[in-house]
């Protein structure tokens, strides 16, 4: 069996795609009863491989580093309450796959570096960049996207699809492309899509709530201070937060705003990776201060904690004012 190495970016069920064509499988099946009985053996535990575990053993890399490397988890699980700590792509997670952000619908790609590819390496490839959340141009050419909505096209090489493929409309793709929210929010994106773990969906909100605080902006419309959801309404193009955020087209802002804010706690709400994004992009000045503050947000959460411990008193929401308390101390 040949086993092509994985190109920078390359996703995941492209890759699959890939080792089927250069092989000669007729079909998906036979690709993983192939890969089953060379990598089958060592499975543990009597269960059957994932498709990530084999592809990760078809190219030669830990499945963390597949996962990592290749798939949308990182960026899907970025901020979770489950089991945060657990490595991304490890055996373990397999029973919270329901803890996943769903992936977006529709196959993207470029038409220019497809033509590039092609050139290059002798063929095109599914690059994982391209089917990012919020990602309607191509970081590299600039130029709007192209998609079909058939998610098995990942199997074709993209040279055969360029054809049937649209293309996002142009006003649309450059709206986005020009609006320095929308770029801080790839960036950000684009950081958490290689991260190792997981941040822990607590301490983010803790860390969200305080630099809300901090700002003065509420989470509750009022009058006296801005409130995040409007902000994030009058930062990002109308369109493409709909795209990104579909409940902010609801009409009861009351309701839209709780949820928004408080659905993140619920299993359901913990799946809007889109929120936090566009929570960090608007609430810090730049992608590095944003980033900066989520990863530092577990640790900032343990010091306050052991700072109330410290003066005997119990972590509570706001926790504005137990901060305040801590710095002093
Ligand atoms: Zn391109």
């Amino acid at each position: 069996m040949i086993r092509p190495s994985p190109l920078p970016e390359e996703l995941d069920p492209g890759y699959f795609g890939r080792v089927m064509h250069i092989n000669g499988f007729q079909s998906e099946k036979e690709t993983v009863d192939t890969m089953e009985k060379m990598f089958g053996s060592e499975s543990v535990q009597r269960r059957k491989r994932t498709r990530l575990e084999l592809l990760s053993s078809i190219a030669g890399q830990s499945v963390e580093a597949f996962t990592r490397a290749h798939s949308t988890i990182p960026l899907r699980r970025a901020i979770t309450t489950y089991l945060p700590d657990l490595p991304h792509g490890s055996p373990r997670f397999k029973a919270g796959f329901g803890h996943l952000e769903p992936e977006r619908s529709g196959a993207y790609l470029c038409p220019a570096c497809v033509s590039e590819d092609v050139m290059f390496h002798g063929f095109s490839y599914w690059r994982r960049d391209h089917q990012m959340l919020g990602q309607y141009s191509c970081p590299k050419h600039r130029t709007a996207l192209h998609y079909v909505r058939d998610k098995k096209d990942f199997l074709q090489f993209p040279s055969m699809i360029v054809e049937e493929s649209q293309a996002v409309p142009t006003a649309f793709a450059d709206e986005a492309l020009n609006n320095e929210f929308v770029t801080r929010f790839l960036d950000i994106a684009s950081e958490m899509s290689v991260r190792p773990a997981s941040v822990a969906s607590t301490h983010v909100n803790f860390m969200i709530d305080q630099r809300m605080v901090d700002i003065g902006m509420r989470s509750w419309p009022g009058e006296t201070a801005p409130c995040l959801i409007d902000v994030i309404q009058q930062s990002f193009p109308r369109n493409w937060l709909l795209m990104v955020s579909p409940g902010f087209s609801r009409e009861n802002f009351v309701q839209r705003q709780f949820e928004f804010l408080y659905g993140r706690h619920t299993r359901r709400g913990e799946r809007r990776i889109s929120n936090y994004i566009l929570a960090l992009a608007v609430l810090f000045d730049s992608s590095e201060e944003a980033l900066n503050a989520l990863f530092k947000a577990s640790e900032d959460f343990e010091k306050m904690k052991a700072a109330t411990r410290h003066h005997n008193a119990k972590p509570r929401k706001p926790l504005g004012a137990d901060r305040v308390d801590a710095e002093a101390a």
